[in-house]
């Protein structure tokens, strides 16, 4: 085998255009502990009321949210000569959940005149808020798990099998995006986006207490 391109002097191919690559998925997350980075965002909301916090919570099943990209990279590409068959490229795909885009935003609610009470119901919505968007953030993180790989694939000149090698590569990384956004899909089906969060764990998703605001 003769080494007809080294794809190392190619970091265009090395390492696909961000842009393309990375998917960005939004979602809404229990919560077992991620060691990855993750930046909270609190969204500021003043009621005038309890109640009006109440009422706001009951019309809107999200609340919360959990924003993620998958990172997808080719590593060690390269191409060859295969003799008669034509050329071969191939890399190792790695995929990971950028950290400098997962982000995790989270109620931040106010009225005149909190009680202490309404300050702990409040703590224990949004708290069952967080272990919700954890749950999306833990199932993204399951299925990336154990998926990099070596891909190969076979080209009549180097570009054509470069050029397959990326389309591989796109190929891959849609099928694990649109499976992950299907787990997501049903995850919050089955929780009604966490209103129903203690559902979850029949389903095998990540369970929790259920989300529920009321003003005492
Ligand atoms: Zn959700």
């Amino acid at each position: 085998m003769i080494v007809e391109d080294c794809l190392d002097a190619h970091p265009g191919f090395f390492l696909i255009n961000a842009a393309r690559a990375l998917v960005a998925v939004a979602l809404l997350g229990t919560a077992l502990p991620s060691a990855a980075p993750l930046t909270v965002r609190y969204d500021e909301q003043r009621f005038t009321t309890c109640e009006e916090a109440a009422q706001y919570a009951r019309e809107h099943d999200t609340v919360g949210r959990y924003q993620y990209r998958i990172g997808a990279r080719l590593e060690n590409g390269f191409a060859a000569a295969t003799g008669a068959s034509g050329y071969r490229a191939a890399a190792r795909v790695r995929f990971s959940l950028e950290p400098e885009f997962s982000v995790l935003e989270l109620p931040q609610w106010s009225w005149p005149g909190q009680s202490a009470a309404q300050r702990s119901e409040l703590a224990q919505f949004v708290e069952s808020v967080r272990l919700h968007e954890m749950g999306h953030r833990l199932l993204a993180e399951r299925a990336l798990r154990g998926r990099d790989a070596q891909i190969g694939v076979y080209g009549k000149d180097a570009e054509s099998a470069k050029r397959r090698l990326r389309e591989r590569f796109a190929a891959l990384l849609s099928d694990l995006t649109k499976e992950i956004a299907e787990k997501e899909n049903l995850y919050d089906r089955v929780t009604d986006h966490g209103i129903h969060q203690s559902e979850a764990e029949a389903y095998g998703f990540p369970a929790g207490p259920d989300i529920v605001f009321s003003c005492r």
